[in-house]
């Protein structure tokens, strides 16, 4: 490995042989940017292929490499000395190309995330690895008696006497009495390690080493608070008499245990919608790469990477990986014929078109997406089409009758879905921001406040128990739910400025996008290409003509 030493006196002598000197900076970034890439790009390759080995056959030695790859890569950007060099040459301001400056910001996050004290950062990752096992391990109990999570699950989906709802929520919220003094103790450590970095607490540092900033997506919460408010209260109103109606109880009796999951973030299955009736017999992954090249976008190369069948030892879940990011895309998917694996594989895929068509003339260091919501985007995007009765149709060959019968319920669905899903959101996003500013505050009855406010559930009477610590994201995904929100945001942003603008349509009702090649084109023009070239919201701007906005999101929803 070159120090930075005899980079910087090549640098001078070439500077000298050349005869020019347009910005010493900006030419000692470019040798530390080729350095770094000659010694990061293999190792990442390998590391992806390594992940990818071990999730498609589950070997733990397959694991193993995979972690040592990973650990190899961190201690790339632990180094103290080359975040200084970055942190001076960021603070100089003579990095004035636009791809330049760019590569140097992306470069020194990535650093600066992985500049934690060694010592600080063991005791952080065993806490809360120690929290996480808790979890897996922690069975709540009904009458003495151990539950599994799907059989809470089970019962607030199915009984209707409110006793026995009552005793699998408080089941569900044992676990938060378990864990919750142990993950403040993690809170105020990650805290801390924030505060060694210059940060004000872990909360801000999380989002600025995401480009995120607290008064931006507060002032984007915020507008979907507004805008949701009263939609939400009579949608609600409407599902409350129902829920009370199927348990028998007045509506000023429902409690939190009477919606059909223990934090009300699903959709309460009141409406019936069972579409797996119509890809019960379909083969999916044709559906998939038939629709994609109808749109321009070709999926089979990744199709023929990819890794997509149910198998013994197999990870069952489902993933996109960029490999190389030099068009060896792969998704891993468990397709089965049914509703949930459509979209699935629509939404997977959706990841996969963003990866391929980076365009190759962008800097290895920028061959990514300009964030992790806006990948989340595309792919739901993609995949919300798999209940869209327009698609369904030209799709699945369905005749018009079949479309309305799905129209009648999927909207309503879908609605529901999504403006529940926002409101339990706004409770992680602003829960979140208050716990790391203070995690010394009464959490529990902050917690209920916001619940109150903005899922409208009211506190049991009484109610003082850390509920708020049974949500395992607090623990192991820190700091990152509000981009499933931001995701959907802009997933409907993408969605209106293509009806309206691209197909200049008047109403989005008709729209199935099968065939249509010009939003494969705006997709791949504008989003997909740039990848990680600008700051998310400096994308989006460009794509669409405007930052980052709830009011399509509720324009999509809210009718
Ligand atoms: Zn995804």
């Amino acid at each position: 490995m070159k120090t930075l030493s005899t980079l910087i006196i090549l640098l001078t002598v070439n500077v000298l042989v050349l005869g020019c000197a347009p910005n010493t900076k900006e030419n000692e970034m470019q040798q530390f940017i080729t350095s770094h890439v000659k010694k990061v790009r293999p190792l990442q390759k390998e590391q992806s292929l390594a992940w990818w080995d071990a999730a498609t056959t589950g070997k733990s030695e397959d694991y193993d490499r995979a972690s040592e790859l990973t650990l190899k890569i961190r201690q790339i950007y632990s180094d103290p000395r080359e975040f200084e060099f970055l942190k001076d040459s960021k603070a100089s301001g003579q990095v004035k190309d636009a791809a330049l400056a760019r590569q140097l910001d992306v470069l020194y996050r990535s650093y600066l995330r992985n500049q934690m004290e060694p010592e600080l950062l063991k005791t952080i990752v065993s806490l809360s690895t120690e929290i996480e096992e808790n979890f897996s391990t922690f069975r709540g109990t009904i009458a003495g008696e151990k539950v599994t999570d799907n059989e809470i699950k089970e019962i607030l989906k199915t009984q209707t006497d409110s006793g026995q709802r009552n005793q699998a929520w408080l089941a569900s919220k044992q676990v938060g009495s378990a864990v919750a003094e142990d993950l403040v103790r993690l809170i105020k450590l990650r805290n801390q390690a924030a505060t060694k970095l210059g940060f004000e607490n872990y909360h801000t540092m999380a989002l600025a080493l995401v480009e995120q900033e607290v008064e931006e997506l507060d002032k984007i919460f915020a507008e979907l608070y507004e805008l949701t408010n009263e939609p939400f209260v009579a949608l609600k109103a409407d599902l409350d008499e129902k829920l009370a109606a199927n348990c028998g109880v007045e509506i000023s009796e429902l409690k939190p245990w009477h919606y059909h999951d223990p934090f009300f973030q699903e959709t309460p299955m009141v409406y019936a919608l069972d579409l797996d009736v119509y890809y019960a017999d379909k083969d999916i992954k044709k559906l998939a790469a038939e629709f994609y090249a109808g749109i321009g976008l070709n999926v089979e190369s990744v199709l023929a990477n990819s890794d997509l069948y149910e198998r013994e030892g197999k990870n069952p879940h489902a993933f996109c990986t960029d490999i190389d990011k030099e068009g060896d895309v792969r998704i891993l998917c468990n397709i089965k014929s049914n509703e949930s694996w459509m979209e699935t594989t629509l939404h997977e895929l959706g990841h996969a078109v963003y990866d391929k068509y980076h365009d190759p003339e962008v800097p290895y260091l920028l061959r990514q997406p300009a964030h992790a919501f806006t990948t989340e985007a595309v792919a739901m995007f993609f995949g919300r089409l798999s209940r869209n009765p327009a698609w369904m149709q030209r799709m699945l060959g369905l005749s018009d009758q079949q479309r309305r019968e799905i129209e009648e319920v999927s909207d309503r669905y879908m609605q529901l879905k999504q403006l529940i899903f926002a409101r339990w959101a706004m409770v992680m996003y602003n829960f979140e921001k208050a716990l790391y500013a203070d995690p010394d505050q009464d959490l529990n009855a902050l917690w209920w406040r916001m619940v109150e406010q903005y899922q409208l559930v009211k506190k049991p009477e009484g109610r003082d128990a850390p509920d708020w610590a049974a949500k395992i994201h607090f623990t192991v995904a820190p700091c990152y739910y509000h981009n499933y929100m931001l995701g959907e945001l802009l997933a409907s942003q993408l969605h209106h400025y293509l009806v309206y603008k691209i197909f200049k349509l008047k109403s989005d009702e008709n729209v199935s996008y099968v065939g249509q090649a010009k939003a494969g084109a705006f997709m791949r023009k504008k989003v997909f290409e740039a990848g990680d070239l600008y700051h998310w919201n400096e994308m989006i701007d460009r794509a669409t003509g405007e930052p980052l906005t709830a009011k399509y999101f509720v324009a999509q929803f809210v009718k």
